[in-house]
């Protein structure tokens, strides 16, 4: 066997492996390249003649400091072999990093007088560290936001977590100094040892029902301290759901808007004192009027009169004193409001309950009432002896605005979760000015009006969440319409 041939092969198959798989360049101790293989030219993207008799400063990106390569080349001068990673820039601009290592060789004095560098390509593990990196730290920028977002929500809000039972999990200490309990005193319960009784059970049973379905919550909420004081906060409630979409806890953000509920209250007190006070003064005045009549008929009473003349002041007494009862009637619905007896009822039958009770009338009066309702059935929330007070006011008006007969339609909309009822007559219609005072106490323009019956059915739609429009032409006729939410 011929060691040397076969050593002599195995270095050449070593040179080819390596060739193959590694970029290799040689420079000389002056650190001009003399040799690359194609490999280098294809990662550089230079052609072979651009490289030869270049140093690698042709390659330089920028990116590492003077330093980095001062060590380099002081390690390699001194015989040693350097490793080490380098980001390096292409023909084209591009960057590419490379795994190196330089190997110096040695001539007889001990100096190198050539460098063989073997590198290999780490661009795509280094876009990789790079982006971990990157992410590392975005990731530790948010999460400092998360926290600095915490702190303030903290320091201003009342902040409290219940796990999906609603079982308080975490108040800060703003919770426990507006509701006068300490946190071992409200961690394990839930918000019930809250409860001011002022909201009904509806209330937040709509409120669980929005956020068990994920959704946030927002609304104005009276609280009872542990003195059993009142205070209101605004609140908002977040739902935070795990990967099947069900909320795992509940983070309640609330402010203390006491004072504010407090302010409105009173004026919404003053208000009603003055409108109060505004009706009282009207309902004297209009009772001064039947009081007279009650009088003068008594007076004649006393005196000599047929058994046909009593029956007659008999009948004028009695509807004098009804007139008084109405409007004193009216006027304790607005100062003193009954509680609403609020359900679910078809507004289409209450409707026609009223349409029934008035055609008599109606048709007495030449005005024939067509009804258009759409549907049998539509439902809304309300007191349902209040609608129809509303309804019956609105026909009457209606009639009586048509002394010489004609058509009032009745129409029922769907519209946008909203009910529409109108009411559209042939009347005398109502002039701008005029229509301006609809709704004011006494404002009549009938002979035996009392001016109450539109001022109600505001206060009583307006109760019911709804809405009331008129639109008027003067002798061509009036719209009266009342919107109202559906009930589901
Ligand atoms: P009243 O019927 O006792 O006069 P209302 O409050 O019911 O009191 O109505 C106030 C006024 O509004 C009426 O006097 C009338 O001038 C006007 N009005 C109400 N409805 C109509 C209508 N459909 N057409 C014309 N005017 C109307
Ligand atoms: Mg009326």
């Amino acid at each position: 066997m011929d060691t040397k041939n076969s050593l002599g092969n195995f270095a050449t198959d070593i040179k080819y492996a390596l060739d193959a798989t590694t970029i290799i360049a040689i420079t000389n101790n002056k650190g001009e390249i003399i040799y690359v293989n194609d490999k280098f030219c294809t990662i550089s993207k230079y052609k072979r003649e651009e490289l030869l008799g270049q140093d690698h400063r042709i390659l330089n990106s920028g990116y590492h400091p003077k330093q980095f390569f001062v060590t380099m080349y002081r390690t390699i001068a001194k015989g040693t072999v350097w490793t080490g990673e380098i980001k390096n820039k292409a023909k084209d601009g591009t960057y590419y990093w490379v795994h190196t290592t330089i190997v110096p060789f040695l001539d007889d004095s001990g100096k190198p007088y050539q460098y063989i560098s073997i590198r290999t390509d780490i661009t795509d593990r280094k876009a990789t560290e790079e982006n971990l990196k990157l992410t590392l730290k975005r990731l530790a920028s948010t999460n400092k936001e998360l926290a600095d977002i915490k702190y303030a929500l903290d320091a201003s809000s009342i902040l409290a977590i219940t796990d999906n039972k609603g079982i308080i999990t975490y108040v800060n200490d703003t919770f426990c100094e507006i509701s006068k309990y300490n946190r071992d005193e409200l961690l394990g319960q839930d918000h019930r040892m809250l409860n001011s009784n002022f909201h009904p059970k509806s209330f937040f049973k709509d409120m669980w029902k929005k956020i068990g379905k994920g959704q946030i919550w927002k609304g104005e909420i009276k609280n009872l301290t542990k003195e059993g004081k009142e205070y209101w906060v605004d609140t908002t409630i977040v739902p935070f759901l795990n990967d099947n979409g069900k909320p795992y806890q509940f983070v309640a953000i609330r402010k203390d808007i006491t004072d504010r509920k407090k302010v409105e209250e009173m004026i919404l007190r003053s208000e009603k004192l003055a409108l109060i006070g505004e009706l009282a003064a009207g309902v004297a005045h209009e009772i001064r009027n039947p009081l007279t009549s009650l009088r003068g008929y008594t007076e004649f009473l006393k005196d000599e009169t047929t058994e046909e003349e009593k029956q007659q002041y008999f009948d004028i007494l009695l509807d004098e004193i009804e007139r008084i009862d109405f409007i004193v009637g009216e006027f304790m619905l607005l100062a003193k409001p009954k509680v609403l007896n609020f359900s679910r009822k078809n507004v289409v039958s209450t409707l026609t309950q009223i349409v029934n009770f008035l055609k008599t009338e109606a048709k007495y009066k030449r005005v024939t009432i067509s009804t258009a309702f759409g549907s049998d059935e539509v439902f809304v929330q309300c007191d349902e002896n209040q609608l129809k007070q509303v309804f019956l006011n609105i026909v009457k008006n209606a009639i009586e605005a048509m002394p010489n007969g004609g058509e009032l339609k009745i129409n029922v909309k769907n519209v946008a979760g909203n009910v529409t009822i109108e009411f559209q007559d042939q009347g005398v219609g109502i002039s701008k000015e005029k229509l301006e005072r609809l709704g004011e106490p006494f404002f009549s323009t009938k002979e035996h009006g009392n001016g109450l019956g539109l001022m109600v059915c505001f206060k009583i739609i307006n109760d019911h969440k709804g809405i009331m429009e008129v639109e008027s032409e003067e002798n061509i006729g009036t719209k009266f319409k009342i919107s109202l939410p559906i009930a589901k």
